[in-house]
């Protein structure tokens, strides 16, 4: 069985990966040449809005997914007429829009940061004077890794937060206070079985995710988080894997934000969990039963940012699993990861501990 996938990043390549063991062979269509992806299944380099690219991957193709949610919808929708899309285009819409995104949530009684739509300066004025301070001021759409993001800590904030990002489409959002962040990792097929990863828990640095590993949290949570994660499954009718990330406040789990796809916190799921999410995300599109996500063993998940270790090195450490994916060094860039197993949580910490060592983030 063909499928078609709409970018060809390094979550394109590990659907890809998950695939073949399954009897499913990626094709990609991603501008950027030799991407990732292209490893694993051959790449078509065309823009995601070009009719003819997309027309042929339908006929190569039974049915498509995406691996980041910035795909266009239109071009999306235009595959949709000819072919199965999964997650849906209307998926991808919500999640494209913090707007519709926290409008979502709010429908359907999911905590979220207090927001308002800011279309001009006076706007964003009385937004300020209704949702309090800080605040930070976000572009709707094309945020990422904390991108697009300005914080306001007084009054006279306003007038620089706009000229910064004022002419695009924003929302200002109430600060929320928070113990740790955590993210959902939920995965429903089209017959609409559902099924959750133990909750991550996330550090960032610079905006961008840098350890991620199941976390250490009371089942209460655990269901708390499911109970959202179901509520948006369910009301998107939504197939594949989904990432709801969330905070964890003294009052309760509160949602940011949702990615219609695997995600970077999801990765430790390839070796700590019985099936990874790349393979649940394709056995939930491609109607199979969907896997087992209980872990197998205590495991963490480092980024590896800008640089690559030691990849001798890094394998030299008991437990150690090496993810290159194959992408030119840039600072700031997701060039690969490294995930640790350990059979208990003292020699995870040990494991991590000589992992640091060999890191630089850049
Ligand atoms: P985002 O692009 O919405 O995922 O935001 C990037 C990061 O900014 C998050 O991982 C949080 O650490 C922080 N952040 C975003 N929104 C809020 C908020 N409303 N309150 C507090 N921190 C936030």
């Amino acid at each position: 069985m063909n499928i078609a996938i709409l970018g060809a990043g390094q979550l394109g390549q590990m659907l890809a990966l998950a695939g073949i063991p399954l009897g499913i062979r990626a094709r990609f269509l991603d501008p950027q040449p030799e991407a990732p992806g292209s490893m694993v299944g051959p790449q078509r380099v065309a823009d995601y809005s070009d009719h003819a690219a997309l027309d042929q991957l339908a006929q190569e193709c039974s049915l498509a997914t995406f691996d980041f949610e910035n795909v266009p919808v239109d071009a999306a929708s235009y595959l949709e007429q000819k072919i199965p899309v999964y997650p849906s285009p209307q998926a991808l819409a919500h999640s494209q829009d913090r707007l519709r995104e926290k409008t979502l949530f709010r429908t359907l009684g999911i905590p979220t940061a207090p927001f308002q739509p800011v279309d001009s300066l006076a706007e964003l004025k009385a937004a300020v004077s209704r949702i309090g301070l800080p605040a930070i001021l976000k572009t709707r759409r094309f945020g990422y890794d904390g991108k697009g993001q300005v914080w306001l800590r007084k009054a006279a904030d306003c007038g620089a937060a706009w000229h910064e990002l004022g002419g695009q489409d924003l929302i200002l959002e109430g600060v929320v206070t928070f113990r740790r962040e955590l993210s959902l990792i939920a995965v429903r097929g089209r017959n609409g079985d559902q099924s959750f990863y133990p909750l991550a828990e996330n550090q960032h640095h610079a905006g961008i995710l840098r350890l991620s590993r199941p976390a250490d949290s009371h089942p209460a949570l655990q269901t708390q988080a499911e109970r959202y994660g179901r509520l948006l499954l369910d009301r998107l009718d939504y197939v594949g894997v989904l990432a709801l990330e969330l905070f964890d406040c003294e009052d309760g789990l509160v949602a940011n934000e949702f990615a219609p796809r695997v995600h970077n916190s999801g990765h430790w799921t390839i070796e700590g969990a019985v099936t990874s999410q790349f393979e649940n995300h394709l056995r939930a599109i491609a109607d199979l039963p969907l896997g087992d996500t209980h872990l197998r063993e205590q495991c963490a998940m480092r980024n590896c940012i800008g640089t690559l270790p030691d990849r001798d090195a890094v394998l030299a450490i008991p437990g150690a699993h090496f993810h290159d994916y194959g992408k030119s060094p840039r600072p700031g860039r997701k060039l690969g990861h490294v995930t640790l197993t350990a059979p208990d949580a003292s020699s995870l910490a040990a494991r991590l501990e000589m992992l640091d060592q060999l890191l630089v983030d850049s």
